[in-house]
C-alpha cells in the first residue's frame, strides 16, 4: 500500500554555496542544509510517518527572514513548505528537495492584559499561549493537546475544551500580519485587505505566511472543573445516547468529548481495566465551579463509572492533560467526518469499531462543538462547517512501519462506513496527505470563495505544502 506522500514537484536547479551564504548574511536567523548539525532534527515532525530532506531549512528569527526566504525560493524555483507547531497529521511542515520557512524559533506571546489581547508569535504552542494568558487570568480558544501549534492550528479554525463559550480560535482572532506570495508583509483584519482575512479564518497556509497573529481573549480560570469519567465499552451504546440528549441542552460553558480505546495504565484505574476496552468521557466546564458541578451532574450520573476523576484543576493542566497520549515519534494515521447529528447508526459503527482497534494506541475521539462557534454565520470566514456539532477524528496510532497497512487499511474502513452519517465536509486540520481530491468538498460551499481569493494572493500556488485550494481560474 503506498502511503508516503510524495510532495509536490520542487525545484531541481542545484543551489550554488554563494547564494546560500548571501542569503544567510541576510537574515536574523540561521540556514540548515544536509549535514548541518540539527538538520535532522529540524527536519522531524510529530507524525513519525513523514520523513522528507528539504534542501534548506531558514530558521527564521523575523519576519524580515520570512520575506527574505520567500524572495529566495522563488528567485530558485524552490518549493517552499512552511512549518509552525509541526503537528500536521498530513506533515505539511516539511518538503522533499524544497525550502522550509521554519517559524520554529518565532515564540513570543505578548499580552495586554488591558485590552485583553495578545499578539502571538507563529513558533509558539498551545502550551506557550495558555502559558502567558493564564498569568492574567485570561484565555483563548485552542486545541486539545498543548503541544500543537498555534499557527496551523488557527489557520484551519481551532476548537477544543473552551470552543462552546468562547468560538473557534478563528472566531478569536483580530488581525494576522502576513508575508504573502510576492513577498510584501501586508496586515489583515475586519478593516484591512478583508477577503485575506476571510481566507485566513479556516483555509490554512494557503494565502501567505503569518508571522504574527492577534488575538482577543476571555477571563477564565486559573482553575476549572475538568476531568474524565471512564465507562467500559460494553456500556457504550446506552452511554452515548444519553451523551447524545444531554449535550443538546449542555449550556455554552460545557464540553463533552469521548474517546473510545483501550485503557492506557493511568494510576486512577483499577489495574484489571489496564489494556481494556472503555469509553471515557472528558469534560471541561469554563466557568464558575459550583456551576461547573450542577452542569456535570447529569452527565456524571450515567451508568456505573470505572472511575471518575473530574475536579478543580488549572486550566494550564488540563490543557496539557491529553499529552501523554500524543507524545511525537510515533506513527499516526487520521480519518474524520463532521456530523450534524450523532445518528444511531454511527453510535452503532463507532462503538463497533472500538471493539476492533487494531492497537493498544488507537482511539475513536467524538469532539463536541457547537456553542458559540456554532452561531456564527457560515459565510462569516472560510471555515466550512458551523452546523456540525460532533467532529469524529479516528486516531490511528502505532510504531512499526511493517504494520502501516494493517492500520491504515482499518481506518479507512471505517471511514468510509461513517460516511453516510456525515456532512460531507471536514476539518481540513484533521486531514491526512492523502486527501488532497477531498479539499473541495471538505471546504463546501466556501471553497469557491477561497479559490478566489487564491488567485489573487497566490496565483502561481506558490504555498501548496497545505490542504491545497487551486487559484481559480482566469
Ligand atoms: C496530537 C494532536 C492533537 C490535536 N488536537 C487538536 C484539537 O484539539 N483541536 C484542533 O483544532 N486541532 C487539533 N489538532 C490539529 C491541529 O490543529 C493541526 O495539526 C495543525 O495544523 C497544527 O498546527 P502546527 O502549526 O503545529 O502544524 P504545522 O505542521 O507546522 O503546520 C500545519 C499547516 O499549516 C501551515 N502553517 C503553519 N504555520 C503557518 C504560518 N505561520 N503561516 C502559514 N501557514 C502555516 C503549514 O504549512 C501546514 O500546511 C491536533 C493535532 C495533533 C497532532
Amino acid at each position: 500500500m503506498n502511503v508516503s506522500v510524495k510532495t509536490p514537484s520542487a525545484g531541481t536547479m542545484p543551489i550554488d554555496h554563494v547564494s546560500i551564504t548571501a542569503l544567510e548574511r541576510e537574515l536574523k536567523g540561521t540556514v540548515l542544509t544536509q549535514g548541518s548539525p540539527g538538520y535532522d532534527e529540524a527536519r522531524t515532525v510529530w507524525n513519525a510517518m513523514i520523513d522528507r530532506r528539504p534542501r534548506l531549512i531558514v530558521r527564521c528569527a523575523s519576519a524580515g527572514d520570512v520575506i527574505k526566504s520567500v524572495q529566495f525560493a522563488t528567485a530558485q524555483g524552490l518549493l517552499i513548505a512552511v512549518r509552525g507547531g509541526g503537528h500536521n497529521i498530513a506533515g505539511n511542515a516539511i518538503c522533499d528537495d524544497g525550502l522550509v520557512i521554519d517559524l520554529s524559533q518565532m515564540k513570543s506571546v505578548r499580552v495586554d492584559p488591558e485590552a485583553r489581547r495578545a499578539r502571538v508569535e507563529p513558533g509558539a504552542t498551545l502550551a506557550d499561549l495558555d502559558r502567558e494568558t493564564q498569568a492574567f487570568g485570561l484565555a483563548v480558544p485552542t486545541g486539545i493537546n498543548s503541544t500543537t501549534g498555534v499557527a496551523g492550528l488557527t489557520l484551519g479554525g481551532g476548537f477544543g475544551w473552551i470552543t462552546r463559550k468562547f468560538g473557534l480560535t478563528i472566531d478569536n482572532l483580530l488581525s494576522a500580519e502576513v508575508v504573502t506570495a510576492d513577498g510584501k508583509l501586508v496586515r489583515a483584519s475586519a478593516k484591512e485587505n478583508g477577503d485575506l482575512f476571510w481566507a485566513l479564518r479556516g483555509g490554512g497556509g494557503n494565502f501567505g505566511v503569518v508571522t504574527a497573529f492577534e488575538f482577543e481573549l476571555h477571563p477564565l480560570g486559573p482553575t476549572v472543573l475538568a476531568g474524565l469519567v471512564v465507562h467500559p465499552l460494553a456500556d457504550a451504546a446506552n452511554i452515548l445516547k444519553d451523551y447524545r440528549r444531554i449535550v443538546k441542552s449542555a449550556p455554552d460553558e460545557l464540553t463533552c468529548w469521548v474517546v473510545m480505546r483501550k485503557a492506557p495504565p493511568l494510576p486512577f484505574l483499577p489495574a484489571e481495566w489496564h489494556g481494556r476496552e472503555i469509553l471515557a468521557l472528558a469534560m471541561c466546564y469554563a466557568g464558575d465551579i459550583k456551576a461547573g458541578e450542577t452542569a456535570m451532574a447529569e452527565l456524571r450520573s450515567l451508568g456505573k463509572p470505572i472511575a471518575d476523576v473530574i475536579g478543580p484543576t488549572p486550566f494550564t493542566g488540563w490543557q496539557a492533560a491529553f499529552d501523554p497520549l500524543l507524545t511525537p515519534g510515533a506513527r499516526n494515521y487520521w480519518k474524520s467526518h463532521d456530523f450534524v447529528q450523532l445518528s444511531d447508526g454511527a453510535i452503532e459503527l463507532l462503538i463497533d469499531a472500538s471493539h476492533n482497534l487494531p492497537g493498544p494506541e488507537c482511539e475513536i475521539f467524538i469532539a463536541h462543538v457547537g456553542g458559540a462557534a456554532g452561531r456564527v454565520p457560515l459565510e462569516a470566514s472560510a471555515f466550512p462547517q458551523r452546523d456540525a456539532h460532533f467532529v469524529m477524528n479516528v486516531h490511528t496510532r502505532w510504531r512499526e512501519s511493517s504494520m502501516d497497512e494493517a492500520y491504515i487499511g482499518w481506518a479507512r474502513k471505517l471511514f468510509a462506513a461513517a460516511a453516510p452519517h456525515a456532512s460531507g465536509t471536514a476539518y481540513v486540520n484533521f486531514m491526512p496527505g492523502d486527501e488532497a481530491d477531498r479539499v473541495e468538498a471538505a471546504y463546501g460551499n466556501n471553497y469557491r470563495r477561497l479559490a478566489g481569493i487564491k488567485r489573487r494572493y497566490d496565483p502561481a500556488n506558490l504555498f501548496r505544502m497545505n490542504q491545497n485550494v487551486r487559484p481559480a481560474a482566469a
